[in-house]
C-alpha cells in the first residue's frame, strides 16, 4: 500500500532554488551520496562493535552502478539502513528543515558550494536527478520500504521487497547531466573526492586477460575483478608509531608523482581542543618562494574538500605539500566562509605550532642535519618569521645566518662570534652581508683583511628579511658590504691618521670635480690604508633599501629612480695612486688618472661597460 504526503517545507518549490544555487558544482552529488553510504556502514560497524548488532556484517563495499539504458545511477551500501519512520525523520523532515534556512540565508548571494552545512547532502541529488528512489531496509527487524519524489515537495513511499540490509538510492539521471550516466566519469569523480574513504567503494569491473598454463596448451583466459576507488586506508589515520618512512615516501609520492623527494614530514595527531589529523612535508624548496595554492589538500573525515588552501592556511605554511583531515573543517562552504570560521583559524594556528615545534626539534636533536636542509628549510623559515608573529617568536631561536666560509650560526652564536670587531659606538652588533658574491668581492676582501665575518645573503627573500630582522632585533645593525667604507662600516670613534692636509684635499675634490665633468659631485676625502683602491663607490644602506623598495612597488620606483642613484664616492687620501693626482702638473693628464681611478672603482662592481670599458682598457695600455 503506497502513502503520499508533502515534505515539511515552506517553500514551495525547493528543488529550482537548489540546482540555481548549486550549478556550479554538479558533480559532488556523488561525494555526498557515497559519504551518506560510508557514514551509514560506519554507524553499523559502530553498533556491531558494541555488541548491538550480532548478525554476519559480511562485504560491506558501496556499489556505484550505472544503467545506460535507463539513465540511472544507483548507490547500495550496506549499512545501517531506514525503517519507515526514520525516512520520514530523516528525509523528509531533517533535511528540509535545514534548506529552508539555508534558501532564507543565501537567497542573494552567490554560494556555489553550499550544501552539507545545511544537512542538503542527499537533495544534492536533485541536482542531476528527475526522480530519485531511495529504498532502504533497516538493520532492525522492520520491513524495508521505497520513497520515491519526483523533485517536487510531493512525495510517495511503500513498501519494498528489498531483502538485504541497506540503502540502495536510485537517481533518475535528467537530461542536462547524462554524461553522469558514465562509469568512467564517476570513477574520475570518486577519485578526486572519495579516494580516501575508509569503506571500499566498487565502480564496475575491470577485465584483462592472463596466460593459463604452459606451451601449447597456454590460453587466454580473463580475469575480472571488481574495480574499486579507494585503493588504501590513507596513512594520515594511522597510528604514526605504525609507520615507516618509505610509508611515509610512497604516501608523497601518490600524492605528487612529478615531485622530487620531501626532504622530512610532520604527522599531525590532535583530539582537543579540536579533532585534526594530517601529514605535512617540506619539499626542498629552492629560489621558487611563491607559495602554492594548491599543495595542500584539506578532507573532512577523509571525504576531500579542496586543494585551494589560499586565504585558509597561512602563507608561508602554504610552502609545505600534504593534507590536513578535519571534522571540524565545515564541509561545503565557501572559502570566504572558511577564512572567518573559528574553527579554521584554530586549526592554521595550531598546525602553524606544530611545524615551528617541529624546526625546533629537528634544529635541538640533529643539528648537522638540520644544517644540511638549511638552504631550503631557510627559505620557509625566513618566509614565516617575516608573515607570522607566533612562528617568529619560536623560529628565531633556531633560524641560521650562514657566514661567506659556509659555517652556519643562529643569532646569539653570531653575535658572540663577531662582538670583538663588530659592535659600533652605539654598542649595536653590526652584521656585515653580501648579496652577490661576485660584484662585491673588493668590499668583502677589505672587510675580511680587518678581521670582520661576512654573512651570505643572497636570496630572494634576503633583502626583505634583512629589514624585518634589524625592526626586531633592536641590538643588530644590517649593513650590506657596499653600503660605506670598510672603515666607516662600524661606526666608532676612532679616526685614522691622513697624510693629506685640509689644503690637499680641498684641491683634490675640485679636481675629481673637474675631472669627471660634473659639478653637483660631492665626493669625500678619507684616510684609508694605503693598500685599499683608490677611489671607491658605495651606496648608503637606507638608499638602497628604499630603492629596493621602490623597485618592488613599481610605481613608487619613478619616484626614487629620479633622486639620482645616491652614490657616494670616496677618495682614499692615503692612497698612492692620489698623491699621484696631487703632483701631476699637467691637467690632462689629471683627469686621464681620475677617471682610470673612478673607473677602477666602477669595475669591482662589475658596473663598468660599453664604450666606458673601452675607453678604460685604451687609457690602461696607454697608461702602462
Ligand atoms: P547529513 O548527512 O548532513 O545528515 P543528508 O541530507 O545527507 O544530511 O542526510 C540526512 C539523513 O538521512 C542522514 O543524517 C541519515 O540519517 C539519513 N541517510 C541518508 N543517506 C543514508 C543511507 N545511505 N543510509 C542510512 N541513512 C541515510
Amino acid at each position: 500500500m503506497a502513502a503520499k504526503g508533502s515534505i515539511s517545507v515552506n517553500t514551495e518549490n525547493i528543488f529550482p532554488i537548489i540546482k540555481k544555487f548549486l550549478y556550479s558544482d554538479h558533480d559532488i552529488f556523488l561525494r555526498e551520496l557515497v559519504a551518506n553510504a560510508v557514514d551509514a556502514t560506519q554507524k553499523l560497524q559502530k553498533l556491531a562493535s558494541m555488541g548491538e548488532y550480532d548478525q554476519e556484517m559480511s562485504d560491506v563495499t558501496i556499489q556505484v552502478d550505472v544503467d545506460k539504458d535507463n539513465k540511472t545511477i544507483s548507490i547500495t551500501d550496506r549499512g545501517i539502513g531506514m525503517t519507515e519512520e526514520e525516512v520520514e525523520k530523516y528525509i523528509n523532515q531533517v533535511a528540509f528543515s535545514g534548506a529552508t534556512e539555508f534558501v532564507e540565508k543565501f537567497k542573494d548571494i552567490d554560494t556555489s558550494t553550499i550544501i552539507g552545512k545545511f544537512g542538503l547532502g542527499f537533495y544534492s541529488a536533485f541536482m542531476v536527478a528527475d526522480n530519485v528512489e531511495v529504498i532502504t531496509k533497516s538493520y532492525k527487524d522492520a520491513p524495508a520500504v521505497k520513497w520515491t519524489c519526483d523533485g517536487s515537495t510531493e512525495y510517495e513511499i511503500s513498501e519494498s521487497d528489498k531483502a538485504e540490509r541497506g540503502t540502495t538510492i536510485v537517481l533518475h539521471v535528467n537530461e542536462d547531466s547524462e554524461e553522469f550516466v558514465d562509469e568512467f566519469r564517476l570513477r574520475q569523480i570518486l577519485n578526486r573526492y572519495s579516494k580516501y574513504m575508509p569503506i571500499p567503494i566498487q565502480v564496475g569491473e575491470d577485465k584483462r586477460t592472463e596466460k593459463e598454463g604452459e606451451g601449447d596448451d597456454a590460453k587466454d583466459v580473463e580475469i575480472v575483478e571488481p574495480h574499486i576507488i579507494n585503493k588504501s586506508e590513507p596513512i594520515w589515520a594511522k597510528d604514526p608509531k605504525s609507520l615507516t618512512d618509505e610509508d611515509y615516501l610512497n604516501f608523497y609520492k601518490e600524492l605528487y608523482p612529478m615531485s622530487e623527494e620531501p626532504m622530512f614530514w610532520i604527522h599531525l595527531n590532535v583530539d582537543f581542543p579540536f579533532e585534526l589529523t594530517g601529514i605535512l612535508y617540506f619539499p626542498k624548496v629552492k629560489e621558487d618562494v611563491t607559495p602554492h595554492k594548491d599543495k595542500i589538500q584539506l578532507y573532512s573525515r577523509q571525504v576531500f574538500i579542496t586543494d585551494n588552501v589560499e586565504e585558509i592556511m597561512p602563507e608561508f605554511l602554504r610552502l609545505m605539500h600534504g593534507v590536513i583531515d578535519s571534522p571540524d573543517i565545515p564541509l561545503n562552504v565557501s572559502r570566504s566562509y572558511l577564512q572567518s570560521d573559528a574553527n579554521v583559524k584554530k586549526i592554521s594556528s595550531y598546525v602553524t605550532r606544530k611545524v615551528a615545534d617541529k624546526l625546533n626539534s629537528l634544529y635541538k636533536n640533529d643539528r648537522e642535519n638540520f644544517e644540511k636542509k638549511w638552504e631550503s628549510i631557510g627559505l620557509f623559515v625566513k618566509y614565516g618569521m617575516m608573515t607570522d608573529e607566533k612562528f617568529y617568536d619560536k623560529a628565531k631561536k633556531f633560524c641560521l645566518l650562514e657566514s661567506l666560509d659556509g659555517k652556519l650560526y643562529n643569532f646569539e652564536e653570531y653575535k658572540e662570534h663577531v662582538k670583538a670587531l663588530q659592535v659600533d659606538k652605539n654598542n649595536k652588533s653590526v652584521f656585515l652581508y653580501a648579496s652577490d658574491q661576485g660584484t662585491q668581492d673588493s668590499y668583502i676582501q677589505a672587510a675580511q683583511k680587518k678581521g670582520y665575518d661576512v654573512l651570505k645573503m643572497d636570496t630572494l627573500i634576503d633583502s626583505h628579511f634583512i629589514s624585518n630582522t634589524e625592526h626586531k632585533f633592536e641590538d643588530i645593525t644590517m649593513k650590506r658590504i657596499d653600503s660605506d667604507t670598510v672603515n666607516n662600516l662600524i661606526e666608532t670613534d676612532e679616526k685614522n691618521e691622513s697624510v693629506l692636509t685640509e689644503e690637499e684635499s680641498n684641491k683634490l675634490v675640485d679636481i675629481f670635480k673637474r675631472a669627471l665633468g660634473n659639478d653637483k659631485l660631492e665626493p669625500k676625502v678619507e684616510a684609508m690604508t694605503a693598500d685599499e683602491l683608490p677611489v671607491l663607490i658605495t651606496k648608503p644602506e637606507f638608499m638602497r633599501r628604499m630603492e629596493e623598495m621602490a623597485a618592488m612597488q613599481g610605481g613608487m620606483g619613478a619616484m626614487f629612480g629620479g633622486m639620482g642613484g645616491g652614490d657616494t664616492i670616496t677618495i682614499n687620501g692615503n692612497s698612492e695612486f692620489v698623491s699621484r693626482i696631487l703632483k701631476e702638473e699637467k691637467e690632462e693628464e689629471q683627469d686621464k688618472l681620475v677617471k682610470h681611478a673612478y673607473d677602477l672603482a666602477k669595475l669591482t662592481q662589475g658596473n663598468l661597460k660599453g664604450a666606458d670599458l673601452t675607453s678604460f682598457i685604451n687609457r690602461s695600455l696607454e697608461l702602462i
